[in-house]
């Protein structure tokens, strides 16, 4: 067979052992770290992505000691009787020829925690706890403390440790101004701010010997304000070199940075470039990271020199098998991770356990498990939205024989409507992977065919899922009738024309995107890594310190309102991580957000509104586009179990509030494992 990455397939000697590719899964916690209990899942979540052919993977983040956990009794490998349970970890990756690192991660001001500590007492903005500074004899101890760690994974069976020097992390905290004001050793001069980092790798060196893979990650744009000089990265690069380390990988943004750099519009491979410049400088391979979500790109990165191994991180929750997939030539199998964070990250940050949006069965890998069918029977699905497409093919896969009907001429439902909004163009990529899935499957996929129930019933299936998913809701505003207001059906499917002036009624995920489709043109910056950098201010030159610039966004296409009821904070329901992203990229485009607003009249005049309950306001506008929310189409339902058809609702049509792909997609998975 031939090769068709050889770059990303190709082996990486690092002396006393072998890689035997050039990917890394990145560093991810997911929730099953911090109890003895949920090791066995970690170690078959681990194991599967080992038989996937992965190079190399490292575990989530476990501190060194008391003072850099995340949270209270969070992850920690620092006595020896936490040592027994990562065997079960480390020997489930060696038979299945794996390797695996455990993380070095110290939280510093970032640990949500009341013992938390770093170089200087200054709160970060998103712990609400202010950490203790760390005197000079804590700093020696904590040094102590990375190499006990280390010498603890290298007895748990361990191939390696990955020291967390990137992201804002305590290592991190001690090389920026900002945070470290000390005066002793550990401040001051750059040579004193990044003793600490150096001194960590020479210990752990020391502590490991020499046959342990120790990756540093080092972060190369700080993408905040004081943060590192170019000068200073490299300096630091050539020191971590120097002091013991095998392999550099990439960091990129403190997580207070206001960049955004792995949602779903950053471009893929745009932060490829940092990792380049630093190739000049030091001789230890370069893990390069961000937004690598596809072996073309990740080939395309090697191929180009920017690194000698890449990163990916969430790509392995949403396919273990990337990399087999890949190696077989089967690229367009693979169930590509979207960016969106809705099921990993934003988890994470409400300390639930991290899966994936595209594939439920990450970290359940021990629980959802889809058997073969013991009786085999005849299923239709209607409606191929996400839901549907992920009830069918997990039912064929079972081997039942499944029949998908949609009215639609193609498969995907909302996906369709979303992968037009400039930022979302990676949902293109779950209906690929689909329609791929389907015909693999063998599952019949009848378009352009409305259902009724009464053809369902004629056909003789065994039993009937209905996935009809939504109709938008049309609110009761007098005057809603009125030619100047469209559906964003209208807007996004039918290219209906807007006016310059537009006004938006309803701000949830829906009411977002259709404002940055209306004040987005040209090419979206997500598939532009020159305009993404010029909308965010990364300053590839690096002539500023942290590789930050002034952001310069392009002007609106449009003048947009967005308004909504209620008088909270306008996108509070949007993800934990890119809610963010949205309200930064709206008021960037000088997006106006009006909470609290009644709708009272539309005329030809614009949209009436009382503001606060007192206020009476006109919104002079061409265009009003209704983003108000969704209802529950299940018109079939009740004839189908009057006659007796064993029906089951999933997705949209089961509830509509609260819908999203991700619940749509499992609910589809769990109702196609009970049949
Ligand atoms: P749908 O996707 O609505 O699919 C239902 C299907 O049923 C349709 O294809 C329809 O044609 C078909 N159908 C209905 N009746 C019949 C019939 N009688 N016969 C045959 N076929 C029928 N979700 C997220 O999680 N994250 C996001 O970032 C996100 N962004 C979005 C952006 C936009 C602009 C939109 C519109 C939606 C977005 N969503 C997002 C929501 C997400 O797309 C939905 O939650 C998801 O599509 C719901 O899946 P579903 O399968 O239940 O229904
Ligand atoms: P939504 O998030 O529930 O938002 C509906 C909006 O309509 C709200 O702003 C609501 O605000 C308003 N509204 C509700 N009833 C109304 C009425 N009778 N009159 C006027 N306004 C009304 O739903 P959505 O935007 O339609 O999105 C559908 C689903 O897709 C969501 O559940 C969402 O999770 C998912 N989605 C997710 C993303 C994402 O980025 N994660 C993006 C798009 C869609 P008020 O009640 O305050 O007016
Ligand atoms: Fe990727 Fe979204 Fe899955 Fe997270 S939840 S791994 S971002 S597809």
């Amino acid at each position: 067979m031939s090769n068709p990455y050889p770059h990303m397939l190709e082996p990486l000697d690092l002396g006393f052992t072998t890689l035997k590719n050039r990917v890394l899964m990145g560093s991810m916690h997911t929730g099953l770290e911090d109890r003895r209990k949920d090791f066995p899942k970690l170690a078959e979540y681990f194991a599967e992505r080992a038989r996937g052919g992965v190079g190399m993977m490292v575990t989530g983040g476990f501190s060194p000691n008391i003072e850099g956990w995340l949270a209270p009794f969070g992850s920690k490998m620092s006595m020896p009787w936490e040592v027994g349970r990562h065997h079960q970890v480390t020997d489930a990756v060696h038979n299945e020829g794996g390797k695996i690192c455990l993380q070095l991660l110290h939280a510093g001001r970032y640990g949500y925690s009341p013992l938390c500590v770093s170089a200087s007492p200054i709160k970060s903005p998103i712990s609400m706890f202010k950490p203790r500074e760390l005197s000079g004899r804590g700093i020696r101890r904590t040094i102590r403390d990375y190499a006990n760690s280390a010498k603890l994974a290298k007895k748990a069976g361990y191939d390696g440790v990955e020291i967390m020097g990137s992201e804002g992390y305590f290592l991190n905290q001690f090389l920026v101004t900002h945070v470290n004001k000390r005066t002793d050793e550990w401040g001051g001069s750059f040579e004193n701010r990044m003793r600490l980092p150096v001194e960590v790798v020479r210990a752990v060196r020391e502590a490991a010997g020499d046959d342990f893979i120790i990756i540093y990650r080092l972060s190369m744009a700080d993408l905040i304000k004081d943060g590192s000089t170019w000068e200073e990265v490299v300096t630091l690069g050539k020191a971590i070199e120097a002091a013991g380390a095998t392999i550099i990988n990439t960091g990129i943004g403190w997580h207070e940075a206001r960049v955004p750099t792995i949602v779903t519009s950053v471009p893929r491979g745009a932060f490829t470039w940092v990792t380049q410049r630093m190739k000049e400088h030091v001789d230890l391979p370069l893990i390069t990271t961000n937004r690598i979500n596809d072996p073309k790109v990740a080939e395309d990165i090697l191929a180009r020199g920017d690194a000698d191994m890449v990163s990916m991180a969430r790509p392995f929750l949403a396919d273990p098998d990337f990399v087999k997939k890949a190696e077989e030539d089967r690229a367009e199998e693979i169930n590509t991770c979207i960016g969106c964070n809705q099921a990993c990250l934003d988890h994470i940050f409400v300390g639930k356990r991290s899966t994936c949006l595209v594939n439920p069965r990450a970290c359940y890998e021990t629980e959802l498990v889809a058997k073969p069918a013991t009786h085999k029977k005849r299923v239709a699905v209607v409606g191929a939205g996400p839901a549907g497409l992920s009830a069918s093919t997990t039912l064929a896969q079972r081997g039942h024989e499944v029949t998908l009907f949609d009215a639609d001429d193609k498969i995907g439902g909302q996906f369709n409507i979303a992968k037009q909004i400039p930022g979302k163009e990676e949902f293109y990529e779950t209906l690929r992977y689909f329609d791929v899935l389907l015909k693999k499957e063998g599952v019949e996929v009848k378009l352009n065919t409305k259902v009724a129930a009464n053809d369902l019933l004629k056909a003789g299936f065994d039993e009937v899922i209905l996935a009809t998913g939504i109709v938008p809701r049309v609110p009761k505003i007098p005057g809603v009738d009125h030619k100047k207001v469209l559906s964003y059906i209208d807007v996004v499917v039918h290219k209906k024309p807007v006016g310059e002036k537009v006004a938006i009624i309803g701000a949830g995920g829906i009411g977002f995107d259709v404002a940055e489709l209306l004040v987005h043109e040209g090419t979206s910056p997500s598939l532009d890594i020159e305009k993404f950098n010029e909308e965010w201010g990364v300053d590839t030159d690096y002539e500023n310190r942290g590789a930050l610039d002034k952001p310069k966004p392009e002007a609106p296409a449009r003048q947009v309102v967005m308004l909504q009821r209620k008088e909270s904070k306008m996108g509070k329901g949007l993800g934990k991580t890119s809610g963010w992203v949205h309200r930064a990229s709206l008021k960037m485009k000088q997006v106006q957000m009006i909470t609290g607003a009644s709708y009272d009249l539309i005329d030809d005049k614009g949209l009436h509104v009382t503001l606060n309950e007192e206020k009476k306001e006109l919104i002079e506008c061409d265009t009003i586009v209704l983003c108000a929310g969704q209802l529950s189409r299940r018109d079939l339902q009740e004839e189908l179990e009057q006659a007796g058809m064993p029906t089951h609702l999933i997705g949209g049509s089961k509830l509509a509030g609260e819908l999203d792909a991700k619940r749509a997609i499992r609910e589809g998975f769990e109702v196609a494992v009970a049949i």
